[in-house]
């Protein structure tokens, strides 16, 4: 993609991950990012995931999520009773909704207290690994100024 900002380049080993950078660009070019997204609707659907799950592979191990939580301080993540169910109580997943808090109360920092019994939700955060991103601009769009991945991919 174009970018409109002067002296920004987007190369694998460039990565923007100052997130006050990402919500200022996010600002700077919705409108063409807009424009891109329907752009991509139009494109085979395959080959454009074939090219976001690889730069999603190449450009995910280059950021570090412990050292940027911006997903748990920003969104709520999405879990169903039966995911909670597998590490809640049932008589307790309603109190037990932290997903109804904001930002997230298992959030310390920017570390989760609950890693390695996250909800599905947060351990498939951001979703890039999913087929038919063409479908999913608007969504990817509203993650470009949050998550340093996305942001790149998208970029890239
Ligand atoms: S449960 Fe953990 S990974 Fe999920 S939003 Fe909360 S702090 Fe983040
Ligand atoms: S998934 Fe994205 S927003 Fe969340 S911690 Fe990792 S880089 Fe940051």
């Amino acid at each position: 993609m174009h970018c409109a900002i002067p002296l920004y380049r987007f190369l694998p080993d460039n990565n923007e991950i100052n997130i006050k950078n990402l919500e200022q660009i996010a600002k700077l070019k919705e409108d063409e990012n807009i424009s891109f997204g329907r752009y991509l609707k139009g494109q085979d659907s395959e080959k454009v995931d074939e090219i976001v799950h690889r730069l999603y592979k190449e450009i995910a191990p280059q950021i570090d999520c412990l050292n940027c939580g911006n997903c748990c301080l920003n969104l709520r993540p999405i879990a169903t009773d039966k995911v909670l169910s597998a590490f809640v109580e049932p008589k307790n997943i309603e109190d037990f909704k932290y997903l109804m808090s904001f930002p997230c109360k298992n959030l310390d920092g920017k570390k989760c207290t609950i890693y390695s019994e996250r909800p599905e939700e947060c351990k498939e955060y951001p979703y890039m690994h999913r087929d038919k991103y063409v479908e999913r601009t608007h969504e990817i769009r509203q993650n470009y100024e949050i998550c340093p991945i996305v942001f790149n991919v998208f970029e890239h």
